[in-house]
C-alpha cells in the first residue's frame, strides 16, 4: 500500500548535511517526494510503500547526520499525491523562524586531507570546507541559512565548486560557504603599515619565515583576529606581553596535533575528546613536569589553555616548521576582538609586526570557547565559538513570552528565551568601555535578527551603575525586571539543570555583585527559587580600602581582614607581613570609611589569604591571586588533606577570625603555603556543608546548586561536591553555561519569566 507522510524536523538541521542525507536515504528506500529547508526547519514529503516510508522515517530519527541536533520531530499522514521522483526544493521563506543556525565547525579530516594533497584542487587552500565543517554562525547575516545571506555572497562559485554543490551525493552538496582557489576568498600579507609583505602566492612561506624570526603576526581567523608567535621563543612571547599590555594572564596556545599536545601537557580522556571535537575549544590543561617551554607563556601557573588548529588556515601554518604557537585574541586587554580588515592595522599595528588578512568578512564576532574539565565534568569559562548559537533546552511552555537577560558587566553574554529554548549569545566580554558597549549593542541586534525574536520582557542586574542595566532599558519591550546578581546565578544553575520553580539551597561564591543592602555580596548561602530568595548565611563584611584599587592590590584586603577580625594583633601581623607597603594610607581609609565599600565577596577572601601567604600581592588579571592560591592547594601532600581551621557562625553571619588566626599561626610556624591553602579550602568546604545541613534541617530541602566564578577552583569544587553528596544532597552545578558571570543572563531571564508569568496570564 502506498502511504504519504509529511515530516517536520526542528533543531540544528541546516548547514549540517541534512538534505543530502535525506536524499540518499530516499534513494535507498524508494521514496518519492521532496525535502526543503524552511525557516521552520527541514520539511520532508515522503511517499512510497508503507513499510518503506516507516523504515525511512526510523532511519532519519535514529541515525541523523553527526553535526545535527533534533529538538522536535513531527510526522503527519496525508493522502498520497502521486509524486514521481525525490527532489531537493529551494529554500522557502516564511515569517516564523524556528530553524536554528548551526555554530562554526572545525575542519573535518576529509578537508584537512585535501589541503595537504598536492594533487587535489584544494591544495593549500585556506578556506576549504564542506557540509561537515567550516564557518557558519560567524558568516551568517540573515536566516534561513543560504549562501546569499552570508558573507560568501560576494564570491560566485566556479563550475567545479558548482558541480559539487549541486550533486546530492557529494560531500559539498549545498555546503553554503564552499570555495576553492579559483573562486573563493584569498589571503594577503602586509607589514604593520599596511604595505604588502609578500606575493600572495608566497604567503605561507613568508609567514613561516617571519614567525621563525620571532615576529608577531595578527592573523584573521574564524571569529576574529588572533595574535600569534612562536611559543618556543621566550623573547617573542615577552614582547607580545609588553605590546598587548598583558602582564601575567596566561596565553592560549595552538598545537600542531595531539602528539604535540601530549608532549607538553597532561591530557585525560575527556580533555582529549574535547580538543578533537568539532567545536574545537581551548581546553585548560596541566603542564608536564618537564614543560620545556618559556615560563612567560603562563607565569607561575601550572595550567594554561590549549587548542588544536580548527581552520584550514591554521592547519596550513602548522604544515611548516612549528609545533606550537601562541594564539591569543587580537585585541588590547579587555577590548573586543578585532574582526574587520579596515580596523585591524589601526588597532593592532602597535602589537603585530605583520598581518595575515583574508577577504571573507566576519559578520558575527566570536571568541574561542574556553573550557576546563573539572572532576570529569565540562565547565565553561567562555561559551562562544563552536557552541553559539546552539540553544539550551529549558523548562518553559512554548507560548511563553520572549525574554531577554542582558547579562553582567564583565564576561558579558546575553540570553534570549524563546519558547523552551535559551539562546546564549557569544562571549561579549567587558562592556564598561565605549567599544564594549558598542559590541553588546551590535551583537544584540544581529542575534535578535538571527533568532527571529522580539523581546517582550527585559531583565538586568540590580546594580545602579552598570552600563548593561542602562542598555537593557533601551531595548524596546513591554516589561523590565531588575534582578539581584547572586539570585541570577542561582536561577541560571537551576535552569540549565531543568529544575522547576521549587525552593533549593544555593551556594553562590564569586567576586562582586550588588547586594540589596547596598553592600558588595559574594559569599552567599541562599534558600530560593526563580521567584525569590532568602539570604540564610553570608560571610561577614570587611571594608575594601580604596574600592577598585583593593581588588587590584590584594594586600590591602588582607590588611582589612586582619584588622577587622583580629584587631590590634591583626594590625601588628599585617605590619610584619606587608612591611614594604604603605599601610598608613589603608589604615586611614578604613578609619574614615572613605572609598571603602563593604564586601563579603569570596574572591576577596581568596585575595586576602593569597596575599597573607605571599602567593600573590597584585592582581594583574581578574582572579589571579585566587587562581594561584587554588593551584597550590593541588600540590599539597596527602597527609594534610583532611586538616582545616575553625570558624564561628553568629546569626546569619560567618566569622572568619579563628581561621585567619590559624593561618597566621601556621605561616609564622613555617608551614608551607600549599598546606595552608589546603586547610583554608577545607575550611570553606566545612562552612558550606554546615550551612547546607542547617538549612536542610529547618526546611527539608535536599537540593543544592553551586554557582559563581569561585567554582572554577578545582580543589574547592571537587571537595565540596564530595562533602555535600556525603550528606546526601543532590548537587547541581553548571555544565552548559559558565559558572562565572558569563552565565547569569540565563538566570536573569528565567527570574523575569517567572515573576511576570502571572501578570501576562500565561505560563
Ligand atoms: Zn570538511
Ligand atoms: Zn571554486
Ligand atoms: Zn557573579
Amino acid at each position: 500500500m502506498i502511504s504519504r507522510c509529511r515530516i517536520v524536523i526542528k533543531g540544528t538541521v541546516q548547514g549540517v548535511g541534512f538534505r543530502p542525507f535525506v536524499y540518499r536515504l530516499a534513494g535507498m528506500y524508494n521514496i518519492n517526494g521532496s525535502v526543503l529547508n524552511s525557516s521552520r526547519g527541514v520539511i520532508i514529503e515522503a511517499e512510497g510503500e508503507e513499510g518503506m516510508v516507516q523504515a525511512f522515517i526510523n532511519m532519519i530519527k535514529e541515525n541523523p547526520p553527526a553535526l545535527s541536533e533534533i529538538n522536535s520531530f513531527q510526522v503527519s499522514e496525508l493522502p498520497p499525491a502521486g509524486f514521481t521522483c525525490f527532489e531537493i526544493l529551494k529554500s522557502s521563506h516564511d515569517q516564523t523562524s524556528e530553524a536554528l543556525i548551526p555554530p562554526d565547525v572545525g575542519t573535518c579530516p576529509a578537508c584537512a586531507g585535501e589541503i595537504l594533497d598536492p594533487k587535489d584542487r584544494h591544495y593549500r587552500y585556506p578556506f576549504t570546507n564542506c557540509t561537515n565543517c567550516g564557518p557558519r554562525f560567524t558568516i551568517i547575516e540573515k536566516i534561513p541559512y543560504d549562501r546569499l545571506k552570508t558573507s560568501m555572497k560576494t564570491f560566485s562559485m566556479c563550475s567545479y565548486c558548482g558541480a559539487e554543490y549541486n550533486n546530492p551525493l557529494d560531500r559539498r552538496f549545498h555546503a553554503q560557504p564552499v570555495a576553492c582557489p579559483a573562486c573563493g576568498p584569498g589571503v594577503r600579507t602586509t607589514d604593520n603599515k599596511g604595505e604588502q609583505a609578500a606575493e600572495d602566492k608566497n604567503w605561507l612561506e613568508f609567514a613561516w619565515s617571519a614567525l621563525g624570526k620571532g615576529k608577531v603576526f595578527a592573523l584573521k581567523s574564524l571569529g576574529g583576529f588572533h595574535l600569534t608567535c612562536d611559543a618556543h621563543n621566550a623573547d617573542a612571547v615577552k614582547s607580545l606581553r609588553i605590546r598587548k599590555g598583558r602582564q601575567a594572564k596566561p596565553f592560549a596556545v595552538m598545537c600542531k596535533d595531539m602528539d604535540t599536545v601530549r608532549k607538553y601537557y597532561h591530557v585525560n580522556n575527556d580533555e582529549n575528546k574535547l580538543l578533537l571535537s568539532p567545536q574545537a575549544p581551548i581546553v585548560i590543561l596541566k603542564k608536564r613536569e618537564h614543560f620545556g617551554l618559556p615560563e612567560e607563556l603562563a607565569p607561575k601557573l601550572n595550567t594554561m589553555g590549549v587548542m588544536l588548529p580548527y581552520t584550514p588556515l591554521h592547519l596550513l601554518i602548522f604544515s611548516g616548521p612549528f609545533d606550537i604557537l601562541v594564539m591569543t585574541s587580537g585585541n588590547y586587554s579587555e577590548l573586543p576582538l578585532v574582526i574587520k580588515n579596515e580596523n585591524a592595522i589601526d588597532e593592532l599595528s602597535a602589537i603585530a609586526d605583520y598581518f595575515l588578512f583574508h577577504n571573507r568578512e566576519i559578520v558575527n564576532r566570536c571568541d574561542d570557547s574556553l573550557i576546563q574539565i573539572l572532576d570529569g565534568e565540562v565547565s565553561f569559562f567562555r561559551r562562544s565559538r563552536g557552541y553559539t548559537p546552539q540553544p539550551i533546552l529549558i523548562m518553559r511552555k512554548k507560548n511563553s513570552p520572549v525574554v531577554v537577560g542582558i547579562g553582567g558587566e564583565m564576561k558579558n553574554s546575553f540570553c534570549i528565551l524563546k519558547q523552551n529554548q535559551a539562546f546564549m549569545s557569544q562571549y561579549i566580554g567587558e562592556i564598561d568601555t565605549i567599544e564594549g558597549e558598542k559590541n553588546l549593542f551590535d551583537s544584540f541586534a544581529n542575534f535578535q535578527r538571527l533568532i527571529g525574536a522580539k523581546p517582550e520582557i527585559v531583565a538586568y542586574d540590580a546594580h545602579p551603575d552598570y552600563a548593561s542595566s542602562y542598555m537593557a532599558r533601551k531595548v524596546p519591550a513591554e516589561n523590565y525586571v531588575e534582578v539581584q546578581h547572586h539570585h541570577a546565578h542561582l536561577a541560571s544553575c537551576m535552569a540549565e539543570n531543568n529544575l522547576d520553580n521549587e525552593d533549593i539551597i544555593g551556594v553562590i561564591l564569586d567576586g562582586t555583585g550588588y547586594g540589596i543592602d547596598g553592600n558588595i555580596w559574594g559569599f552567599e548561602v541562599f534558600k530560593g527559587s526563580y521567584t525569590g530568595f532568602e539570604r540564610m548565611f553570608h560571610l561577614a563584611y570587611v571594608p575594601l580600602p580604596g574600592g577598585e584599587i583593593a581588588i587590584r592590590q590584594p594586600w590591602r584586603t588582607a590588611y582589612s581582614y586582619l584588622a577587622t577580625f583580629l584587631g590590634n594583633r591583626g594590625k601588628e601581623h599585617a605590619g610584619e607581613i606587608f612591611a614594604d607597603r604603605d599601610i598608613n594610607i589603608v589604615e586611614q581609609l578604613i578609619a574614615s570609611s572613605f572609598n571603602s565599600p563593604l564586601s563579603c565577596g569570596c574572591g576577596r577572601l581568596f585575595d586576602a589569604v593569597s596575599a597573607m601567604l605571599g602567593v600573590c600581592h597584585e592582581n594583574t588579571y581578574e582572579g589571579q591571586a585566587a587562581i594561584e592560591l587554588g593551584e597550590i592547594a593541588l600540590k599539597a601532600s596527602e597527609s594534610i588533606l583532611k586538616a582545616s581551621y575553625s570558624y564561628t557562625v553568629t546569626g546569619d553571619t560567618i566569622l572568619p577570625g579563628e581561621m585567619l588566626e590559624g593561618i597566621i599561626e601556621d605561616k609564622f610556624a613555617g608551614v608551607p603555603a600549599e598546606a595552608i591553602s589546603v586547610k583554608f579550602h577545607n575550611t570553606l568546604v566545612n562552612i558550606i556543608c554546615d550551612a547546607a545541613v542547617r538549612i536542610s534541617a529547618r526546611t527539608g530541602i535536599k537540593k543544592v546548586v553551586l554557582s559563581g566564578g569561585t567554582w572554577h577552583n578545582e580543589y574547592l569544587f571537587k571537595t565540596t561536591v564530595k562533602a555535600l553528596r556525603r550528606e546526601r544532597f543532590q548537587v547541581c552545578f553548571h555544565r552548559q553555561v559558565p559558572t562565572n558571570d558569563g552565565g547569569i543572563a540565563l538566570g536573569q531571564a528565567m527570574i523575569a519569566h517567572w515573576r511576570l508569568k502571572d501578570v501576562k496570564g500565561r505560563k
